[in-house]
């Protein structure tokens, strides 16, 4: 599959932060979920991405152009929601598709209206008294009316009510059924990375931790529980999260097999991406 999106030894600095030599790449076909803690660097990997933010050395690429030298045809391929997005209030929300729209070549009116009616949005109403979800919705409905062949979004999710979240991811789903796309978006809400998601991105501290299929990453690790008494240090070093208390012992792992063999009555249980997120970032802690 080729890349949709390349990012190369993105390297971006604040005052107290920094992305350090962010690389990924994501493969056409696919919904990728960015994930991280608060102030991990998502938005700020995004911005970078976009070029919203000024980036100190790396090389994006997206469909195969560098987006230092093909910013305009890349911006045209792309529907972007970010969290803060940038409408003018005093308008309508025609009256703001009307200004946007000119600057797609691929611009279709029949999807704006489509989307608009599916997500129960009226054009007439000013962009001022739009709730934060129904803000969300309006600027997904202007990132899908013109043929992206790539949506990034910022928390797309946050702030909205679970129908509303429920349809969104529908919609992506569709959107993917078209085939040649792909969708990369960041969000805190890792339910709906179990429910959609293909691969799993996961920063932190400006640093990426894994790039995953979440199916394999789902496979890997499991939660075992067992009698504390039994296990041994060099078990232990096997564990993350590793917990005990006076009725026994739980942590997860990607040994669980050779544990399994190793301690009677071991319980073994499936993860979710939640799990596995905290249990890398604690693990990445441990080791710094
Ligand atoms: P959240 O999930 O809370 O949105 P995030 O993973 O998106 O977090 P970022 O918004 O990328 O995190 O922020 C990462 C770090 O960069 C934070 O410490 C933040 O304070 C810092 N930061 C972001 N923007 C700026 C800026 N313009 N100037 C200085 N520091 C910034």
């Amino acid at each position: 599959m080729n890349p949709i999106l390349e990012v190369s030894a993105l390297n971006k600095t604040y005052k107290n932060f920094a992305l350090e030599d962010v690389s990924f790449s994501l493969p056409e076909d696919c919904i990728t979920g960015f994930i991280g803690v608060n102030g991990a660097g998502k938005t700020t990997t995004i911005r970078s991405i976009l070029g919203l933010a000024r980036k100190n050395s790396g090389k994006i690429k997206v469909l195969g152009m560098d987006m230092d030298t093909h910013e305009r045809e890349i911006k045209d391929q792309l529907g972007v929601v970010m969290d803060d997005g940038c409408f003018y209030d005093h308008l309508t929300l025609n009256e703001m598709k009307s200004i946007i729209a000119p600057a797609y070549t691929s611009w279709s009116n029949q999807d704006y209206e489509r989307y608009l009616k599916q997500f129960e949005l009226d054009p007439r109403q000013k962009i001022a008294t739009l709730s934060k979800g129904m803000r969300m919705k309006y600027a997904l409905v202007l990132a899908l009316s013109h043929q992206a062949q790539l949506l990034i979004m910022d928390e797309p999710t946050s702030g909205l009510d679970p129908l509303v979240r429920s349809q969104l991811l529908e919609i992506m789903t569709d959107y993917m059924k078209q085939g040649g796309k792909g969708v990369f978006f960041s969000t805190h809400i890792t339910s709906d990375l179990d429910k959609i998601a293909d691969m799993l991105i996961l920063i932190d501290d400006g640093k990426i931790i894994f790039e995953k299929s979440k199916d394999e990453l789902l496979d890997h690790y499991r939660l075992v529980k067992g009698d504390a008494a039994l296990l041994t240090a060099e078990q232990k070093k096997y564990l993350m999260n590793l917990n005990i208390t006076r009725y026994g012992f739980s942590g997860m792992t990607s040994d669980w097999q050779k544990l399994q063999r190793d301690i009677p009555d071991l319980i073994v249980e499936k993860v979710d991406v939640e799990a596995i997120m905290l249990a890398n970032i604690e693990r990445r802690k441990q080791h710094a």
